[in-house]
């Protein structure tokens, strides 16, 4: 963590969700020593110089490689991913694929902005069928990704999407996927004021609805979760959309079953063969 504070536009939906990951984790009565966060390139992928906790800022796309990494290295961390839209979704598409298949006991939050901001205004994958940006004057003219119903279909375990406009409910969500057991997805809507004049707060104001507060809502009915993950117009949905028991990677890996590795003792392994090969 630096001294230095946040330095994104005034008004940044980027804000809320620092305030919800902070007030998360202190109900949780997490240690700053014990939780690890790996950031991608973005402007929310900055939080790793903002929060006090172990953090690596780390290159565009590939923050879910370094956070398994350092989940099956130390399995006793509460190990937390954040990214954005472009570098999650688009950038960092492949990783994101074998990590929930994995079902690596991580959570990963995407900042979704449906642009690219730090870069200043390109679209992005969610950016919005016809949008205009710098990079694209006449309009998107593909299908955004729809990271909800990608999620489920690709082994999440949590897949749910939060909005940086709701404090209390962004909190709530963060706290359930960090005690799930397992991948957990959390995209975030995510006001870019800047750059994006169509998904603003008042946009999501008017359109989100709670799917928990619906008492036929079973999070556990993948179908149900699929058909409510397409729904995006005059309603949007946020909650949890999904949510399923399911071995988790490190249960799986015998190396792991004694305890983390990063406690075991390799004193009398000779690592001087393999350093010569590399060094
Ligand atoms: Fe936030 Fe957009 Fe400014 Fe980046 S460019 S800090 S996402 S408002």
């Amino acid at each position: 963590m630096t001294e230095e504070k946040p330095d994104w536009c005034p008004g940044c939906g980027l804000y809320g969700i620092q305030t919800a990951l902070k007030q998360a984790l202190s109900e949780l009565n997490l240690e700053p020593h014990k939780v690890f966060l790996a950031t991608g390139i973005g402007c929310g992928s900055k939080m790793a110089h903002w929060i006090n906790v172990y953090a690596t800022h780390t290159l565009h796309g590939r923050l879910l490689p370094v956070a398994a990494g350092a989940k099956l290295a130390n399995h006793s961390l509460t190990v937390i991913g954040m990214g954005g839209d472009g570098d999650g979704y688009g950038i960092g598409m492949g990783h994101f694929v074998h990590t929930m298949r994995r079902n690596i006991d991580i959570l990963y939050l995407v900042n979704n902005n449906q642009i690219y901001g730090l870069t200043k205004g390109q679209a992005s994958p969610t950016s919005e069928k016809g949008m205009k940006t710098k990079s694209t004057p006449f309009g998107v003219i593909e299908t955004p990704v729809n990271p909800i119903a990608f999620a489920i279909c690709s082994g999440a375990t949590f897949v749910a999407r939060g909005f940086a406009g709701d404090l209390e409910h962004l909190k709530w969500l963060i706290a359930e996927g960090i005690k799930h057991k397992g991948f957990s997805l959390i995209d975030i809507l995510q006001p870019c004021i800047t750059f994006n004049k169509i998904n603003t707060f008042d946009y999501f104001r008017q359109r989100v609805y709670k799917i928990n507060d619906n008492v036929g809502y079973k999070t556990s009915d993948a179908e149900a979760a699929l058909k409510r993950s397409h729904e995006w117009g005059d309603k949007i949905p946020i909650g949890i959309f999904y949510q399923e028991s399911r071995e988790i990677n490190e249960e799986l890996e015998p190396q792991l079953a004694k305890e983390p590795l990063a406690y075991q003792d390799i004193s009398s392994i000779d690592v001087a063969p393999i350093m010569e090969k590399f060094v």
